[in-house]
C-alpha cells in the first residue's frame, strides 16, 4: 500500500488532493472555496481518543496534565506535515495486559485487543504498562511503544505510560501510523550512501540519507549531532545519517530539536489525506504552541 503514496512534491497537488478529500467527506462548496483560496495549506485536524489501560492488580494512572503535555509534543512534531490532533475522548480500560503481553505470538494479543477496543474513525492512543521487571540475567529490554505502519485493520498507537511525554517516542510512533519507516529500515533493501537507490531501499524517502542504524552509534558525537568515520565497505563513502530525526534510533542530541525531513512530512501528509482521510474532522489554520 505504501508504494501508492510516494511523496507529492508540490503544494498544488496537495491542494487538489485535499479538495478531493473534502468532496469525499461531502464538505459544503463554501469549504472547498476556502481551501482553494488559502495562501498556504490548511491543517488537517484528527480526533484522538486516549485510553488508559489499567491492570486490576496495579492500576497506574497517567495525569491529565501529562496527557495534555504529550498532545502538545505530538502536535508540534506533526505541524510541519499539516497534521494536528485534538483530544476528544479519554477512556479507562481495565485489562490485564502489558506491552510484552500484547507483543506475544507475533502481536496476536495486540490484534485481539485492538479488535475489542478500537473505534473506527477515531485513532486511539493506548497507554499501557510495561513489565515490572525489565532485566533478567543482566540483559534488559523495553519496548517504549509501537504502531502499525499504515494498516487500517487497527487504528491505534500503543505507548508505555512512562514515555508518553517523551519528546521523541510519541511522534515517532505517529510517524509510523502515517506511513513512515525507520531511517535505517532494511526491509526494502539497504540504502547505499550514494543514495542512488533511495526511492526503493531504506525508508524509500530520498532526503533522509542512508542510515546504518544505532548499532553504529559509537561513531556518533552527540554534542555535535553527527556520525563521523563510519564508511560503506564497498565504496568507502562515509555515512551521514540524520541523528536527531524522529524516525532514527539514536539517542537525543544535546540541545537539538528532533525533526522530520520535507520528504517525511510529505509522506505523512499524503497518508493523512489518502489513507486516514475518513478521520479528518476539521481544517484549521496554523496552531500556536506555548
Ligand atoms: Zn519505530
Amino acid at each position: 500500500m505504501y508504494a501508492n503514496i510516494l511523496p507529492i512534491r508540490t503544494v498544488g497537488a496537495d491542494r487538489e488532493q485535499l479538495i478531493a478529500v473534502c468532496r469525499s467527506l461531502q464538505a459544503p462548496e463554501t469549504d472547498l472555496a476556502r481551501v482553494r483560496s488559502l495562501p498556504g495549506l490548511p491543517y488537517l485536524v484528527f480526533p484522538l481518543r486516549v485510553a488508559m489501560v489499567l491492570q486490576p492488580g496495579r492500576p497506574e494512572f497517567v495525569s491529565a496534565e501529562k496527557i495534555r503535555k504529550s498532545l502538545d509534543i505530538l502536535n508540534s512534531g506533526l505541524a510541519g506535515a499539516h497534521v494536528q490532533f485534538v483530544l476528544v475522548q479519554t477512556d479507562t480500560i481495565y485489562a490485564n495486559v502489558t506491552i510484552p503481553v500484547l507483543k506475544q505470538d507475533g502481536y496476536e494479543a495486540y490484534y485481539r485487543f485492538s479488535e475489542m477496543y478500537d473505534t473506527g474513525d477515531t485513532c486511539t492512543l493506548y497507554l499501557v504498562d510495561n513489565d515490572e521487571h525489565l532485566c533478567e540475567n543482566y540483559a534488559c529490554s523495553r519496548t517504549m511503544g509501537f504502531a502499525n505502519i499504515l494498516q487500517t485493520s487497527t487504528n491505534n498507537v500503543v505507548m508505555d505510560k512512562f514515555f508518553v511525554d517523551d519528546h521523541k517516542i510519541l511522534v515517532h510512533e505517529f510517524g509510523h501510523y502515517f506511513g513512515l519507516y525507520h531511517t535505517a529500515e532494511t526491509f526494502f533493501g539497504i540504502e547505499t550512501v550514494s543514495g542512488e537507490n533511495c526511492r526503493t531501499a531504506g525508508d524509500r524517502i530520498c532526503d533522509t540519507p542512508a542510515d546504518p542504524g544505532e548499532l553504529y552509534n559509537v561513531y556518533v558525537n552527540y554534542s555535535g549531532c553527527e556520525m563521523k568515520g563510519f564508511k560503506e565497505e564497498e565504496t568507502g563513502l562515509e555515512y551521514h545519517p540524520i541523528i536527531q530525526n524522529y524516525m532514527s534510533y539514536y539517542a537525543p542530541c544535546y540541545m537539538r530539536q528532533f525533526s522530520f525531513t520535507e520528504g517525511q512530512m510529505d509522506v505523512v501528509f499524503s497518508a493523512a489525506t489518502r489513507v486516514r482521510h475518513n478521520q479528518i474532522v476539521a481544517l484549521a489554520t496554523a496552531p500556536v504552541f506555548k
